[in-house]
């Protein structure tokens, strides 16, 4: 009889093994598989690393998300505590599990000037010196590249000739990130555009215009940098930008495949026009 107990204990301890086995495999899997279809679409906090980078610097610690959250000013007017910008990833969120990151149209980055989510990171993986201005010597929260807001003209109401400027007044950087620029709408002669411009070189991402936006999916939104922007073969020149003249100065000669002709540009006007 004690035999016969014996072995149902161990049946039901064998029995109870195997299903917490299944459960952590299934779920170290999800989480494998999570991983494996991680967006590349994610935006990180302020200072972060390259993408590469950041996810070998991240020790997935979670100090970042938790100074943004506890931060003085992010309080109601009630005092209690607002939502924070980073959130931590898991499950189900479709990005490296345990990093952080932000969504802008639930909740931006306010762009704080004393950053408090980037110096309490002990990894490196949010770099501080590239948010150091040089000629103050101070964090400043304009240099962060998080990503860049794009426009989708198709869907933002100012490109149909309807008056908007949610966006453009939303952003901490009005007139230098997003300026508003006239057009005369030719077909009517009458009416203007006042279309809203992102400008590459000083908007940091922060998602406050995507949050704003009045369409029932922004019209503006962020993405990361390396997802916005394009960039043209290092031998082509503007011509008029004096940056650009200086950076191929030293250029070689660009070669062609076909060898150029002698012919004057005029010799080929009107060949093969018959009269
Ligand atoms: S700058 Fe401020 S709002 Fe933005 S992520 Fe850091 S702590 Fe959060
Ligand atoms: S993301 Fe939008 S609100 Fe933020 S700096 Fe760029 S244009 Fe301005
Ligand atoms: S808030 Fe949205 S719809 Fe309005 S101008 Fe900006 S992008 Fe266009």
């Amino acid at each position: 009889m004690a035999n016969s107990n014996n072995n149902r204990r161990k049946f039901m301890a064998t029995t109870l093994q195997s299903v917490g086995l299944t459960a952590l495999g299934g779920l170290l899997w999800s989480g494998y598989a999570d991983e494996a279809k991680a967006s590349p679409l994610v935006l990180r906090p302020p200072g972060a690393l390259a993408e590469d980078d950041f996810l070998k610097a991240c020790i997935k610690c979670g100090l970042c998300a938790e100074a943004c959250v506890n931060r003085d000013s992010n309080r109601n007017r009630d005092g209690s505590q607002r939502e924070g910008t980073l959130k931590m990833a898991k499950g189900g969120d479709h990005k490296v599990i345990g990093t952080p990151f932000f969504q802008p149209t639930d909740v931006p980055c306010y762009m704080c000037d004393d950053i408090p989510c980037v110096p309490v990171c002990p990894s490196g993986a949010l770099d501080m010196k590239s948010l150091i201005n040089n000629g103050t010597g101070e964090l400043d929260i304009n240099l962060a590249q998080m990503g860049l807001a794009v426009v989708h003209k198709e869907s933002c109401v100012a490109f149909w000739g309807i008056q908007c400027d949610a966006c453009y007044r939303a952003c901490p950087i009005m007139d230098e990130a997003i300026s508003l620029e006239y057009q005369k709408n030719e077909r009517t002669g009458k009416h203007a555009f006042l279309l809203p411009v992102v400008h590459s070189d000083v908007c940091t991402g922060c998602g406050l215009c995507e949050q704003a936006c009045i369409t029932e999916k922004p019209a503006i939104f962020v993405l990361p940098r390396e997802h916005s922007t394009g960039k043209a073969d290092d031998h082509y020149v503007k011509g008029w930008d004096k940056k650009d003249q200086e950076r191929v100065k030293d250029a070689e000669a660009i070669h062609t495949k076909n060898e150029r002709s002698d012919k004057e540009a005029s010799d080929y006007l009107n060949d093969e026009v018959e009269y």
